[in-house]
């Protein structure tokens, strides 16, 4: 080997390494994201979308704030130009409600609670939410979940006609009445699976990386909204939505790392978004709601602005219901209002509006479900569970207070512990919640039965029913 060669040989080894420098970090590493199944095609998104956002406009307080909306509206554009999946152009708009959730429909219709925009403490977190909800409609979660509730909700025939090309794709109109035209608690367009919810999270990651915002900011957002919300309901209303996939802070991290970690140069803030915040926190309180709106994404059956009357005693005859991980029996006179995978059961006038105008359930209970990523299958498994579960709770309920810690008790066949917590009731005075919680083959499986103190006696029999009641799914 000539003198010569090797320094050419050292050269090209130099060169390359200059270019690996100062070529952006590899976006081959990144989780790949796309559109799932779907029977419905792009355009038909947006179609869907369109209707039903008049509907949910009926449903809703716009804020018809011209600044604020340019604003948002300038967000999405430069976001979801990083967006994976179809592209849309997005309109936003900012609701008059002061509890922290956003919702995004097909095609590109985008709502932000105003709740969101001044519970956001810089210009990346808001980000983080609006490329979140960017996520969902450019993986098209809303009509994905429609064409798998086609399959199974005994329209089979017609998804498979479609799909075999039997049908054109333009007289899908039937199919898209039937389905997704509906806007509300239980939209099937609103009833994200975790998965979904992870792709969005990893999607809002990805737009805030590619247009330079912190993508830390996706974590601290949720972080806000696990601990320092000031309510379970405030808190509520986003996950009833936006379902907590488990793992989420560890996902987004581990995702950020891939891309190639963190620069120097990422932004976190803007005097835009300061002036937005401030802005927006000049504008006038939501109007009083209607005393039931059907349909209602954060409306709960009998809830009502302020003094609610006394729910009528829970019915000793009781009604099955199921979902994907139990099955049990409730009293006839309480309603269940289903949001992806938790589903509040409660009497008429069981849920309340609290000071800031978002339900909360004062009577009734809530059955909820928590992934784990190793089974829970020891008593002291389940018992680790449950205090961190408790804690988390505590967490964001700083007036809970433990009474009586893990009993062990049978629910159905299973075994179960119940914790017995006092809080402050939304009607005011103190609430007794009795928490049952039970281990299931892919996690943890919640009751959390509430009533005012001075009622849980009468409360009582009715929950330990339900929880007599309950089978695994
Ligand atoms: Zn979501």
């Amino acid at each position: 080997m000539s003198p010569n060669m090797v320094f050419r040989k050292n050269f090209c080894f130099v060169s390359l390494t200059l270019v690996l420098l100062t070529l952006p970090p590899a976006r081959a590493q990144r989780t790949q994201l796309k559109p799932g199944w779907n029977l419905f095609s792009p355009e038909q998104d947006v179609e869907i979308g369109r209707q039903v956002s008049t509907e949910a406009e009926k449903q809703m307080e716009v804020l018809h704030e011209a600044r604020v909306e340019a604003y948002l509206n300038r967000m999405a554009q430069t976001l979801a130009a990083k967006a994976p999946g179809a592209s849309y152009s997005y309109q936003v708009k900012a609701v008059n409600d002061m509890s922290i959730n956003a919702f995004a429909l097909p095609g590109g219709f985008l709502y932000f609670n105003r709740g969101v925009i001044e519970a956001a403490r810089n210009e990346a977190q808001l980000a983080g939410v609006i490329g979140h909800e960017i996520g969902h409609v450019a993986l098209r979660h809303g009509t994905n979940q429609a064409s798998k509730a086609a399959l199974t909700q005994g329209i089979a025939q017609s998804g498979l006609a479609i799909l075999g090309g039997v049908i054109g794709r333009d007289s899908l109109g039937g199919v898209i009445a039937n389905l997704a035209t509906s806007f509300g608690a239980n939209s099937i367009l609103l009833k994200y699976s975790r998965d979904a919810e992870r792709q969005a999270d990893l999607a809002g990651t990805h737009m805030l990386y590619d247009n330079n915002f912190d993508p830390r900011a996706m974590i601290q957002f949720f972080e806000i909204l696990e601990q320092k919300s000031g309510g379970r309901s405030r808190m509520l209303q986003w996950l009833s939505t936006h379902p907590n996939p488990g793992d989420r802070m560890q996902l987004i991290s581990v995702e950020i790392d891939q891309m190639g970690g963190l620069s120097q140069n990422f932004r976190a803030d803007s005097s835009e978004f300061r002036n937005i915040q401030r802005l927006i926190k000049t504008l006038p309180p939501p109007k009083e709601k209607p005393k039931t709106q059907p349909g209602q994404p954060d409306s709960k059956p009998g809830e009502s602005a302020g003094g609610a009357s006394r729910p009528d005693p829970p019915s000793s005859r009781l009604l099955r219901y199921e979902n994907a991980q139990v099955r049990l029996r409730y009293p006839q006179n309480w309603k269940i209002s289903e949001e992806n995978g938790s589903a509040t059961l409660a009497p008429e006038n069981g849920t309340v509006a609290d000071a800031q105008g978002n339900s909360a359930l004062a009577y009734g209970m809530m059955v909820a479900f928590s992934p784990a990523k190793t089974p829970i299958q020891s008593p002291a498994d389940l018992e680790q569970a449950t205090s961190q579960l408790v804690r988390g709770l505590q967490q964001s309920n700083p007036k809970m207070r433990l009474t009586k810690a893990g009993e062990p008790i049978r629910a159905g066949r299973e075994r179960a512990l119940a914790t017995t917590l006092v809080n402050e009731s939304p009607l005011g005075g103190s609430e007794t919640v009795w928490l049952v919680t039970v281990a299931h083959p892919q996690g943890l499986l919640q009751l959390v039965c509430v009533a005012p103190e001075k009622d849980f006696t009468l409360y009582s029999p009715a929950f330990r029913n339900v929880v007599d009641s309950l089978v695994l799914r």
